[in-house]
């Protein structure tokens, strides 16, 4: 079982959430995902637009055909998250607040 699947449950409408841990004790509890940093690499991007595709707020491409980041705020995080995976080159890379690398 992979390490999502194991954090990460299903609710009743198929929709995925955050394991909460517990509650009293705080054991097990996650730290909500905070991004505090995106950054495309010009040099690994190539136009593929899927970061465009899964977070449009975020993302778009500029007049020399690679990604900017034009509004850090524009989507939720685990969006963000997403938008970065999708790239087939990896060339996006997000940081948390602190400045940990989250991706890749
Ligand atoms: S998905 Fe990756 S390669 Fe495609 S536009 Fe976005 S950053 Fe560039």
């Amino acid at each position: 079982m992979s390490q999502d699947q194991t954090e990460n449950q299903k609710d009743n409408n198929g929709t995925l959430r955050q394991a909460q841990g517990d509650p009293v004790s705080g054991r097990g509890q996650k730290k909500p995902l905070r991004i505090g940093k995106i950054i495309v690499d010009r040099n690994l991007c190539i136009g593929a637009a899927s970061c465009i595709a899964v977070a449009p707020g975020v993302f778009q491409l500029d007049s020399e055909n690679k990604a900017v980041v034009y509004n850090e705020k524009g989507d939720n995080d685990e969006n963000i998250l997403l938008a970065a995976k999708s790239c087939p080159t990896r060339a996006i890379l997000v940081f948390d607040e602190e400045g940990n690398q989250l991706y890749p």
